[in-house]
C-alpha cells in the first residue's frame, strides 16, 4: 500500500493563492466591471493560508508521517544532547583531576624542598 503523503490545497484549489475577500465582495457589487477606479488597492489575489502558497497539504497519512518523524528528530536530539553533556562534564572531570595532580606535585616538591632545607640546617650543626 502506498502511502500518499500530500493531497492538493482545498482552500486554494491547489493554485497557491486565493482571491482577497475586499476584491471578491467588490467583484460581488460590481458584477459587469469596466471602471476599476473604486477597485481594492490590495493585491487581488493573496498567498494562501492553509497551505503557505505550497500548493498542498498533508494527508492524515501525511501528518501522522510528519508527527512521527518529528519524535523520531526529537528524541535524537536529546541523545545527542545528553551524549554531548556527559562528554563535557568527562572532560571537566579530566580536568579537575588534571589540576589535582598537579596540586599534589606541587606540595611534594614543596615538601622535600622543606626536607631538604632541614637535612642541611642538621648538616650545619652538626660541623
Ligand atoms: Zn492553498
Amino acid at each position: 500500500m502506498a502511502l500518499i503523503l500530500q493531497e492538493p490545497c482545498k482552500t486554494c484549489q491547489g493554485c497557491g493563492f486565493v482571491l482577497s475577500l475586499a476584491w471578491k465582495e467588490w467583484y460581488a457589487a460590481n458584477p459587469m466591471a469596466t471602471n476599476f477606479t473604486t477597485a481594492p488597492t490590495e493585491p487581488e489575489e493573496l498567498r494562501c493560508v492553509s497551505c503557505e502558497g505550497s500548493r498542498k497539504v498533508l494527508t492524515e497519512d501525511g501528518k501522522a508521517v510528519a508527527t512521527l518523524i518529528n519524535s523520531i528528530t526529537t528524541t535524537q536530539n536529546h541523545y545527542r544532547d545528553s551524549a554531548a553533556m556527559r562528554r563535557e562534564e568527562a572532560a571537566s572531570r579530566r580536568q579537575w583531576s588534571l589540576q589535582d595532580e598537579m596540586d599534589n606535585l606541587r606540595r611534594t616538591i614543596e615538601q622535600e624542598r622543606r626536607d631538604r632545607e632541614d637535612l642541611e640546617k642538621k648538616l650545619k650543626t652538626r660541623r
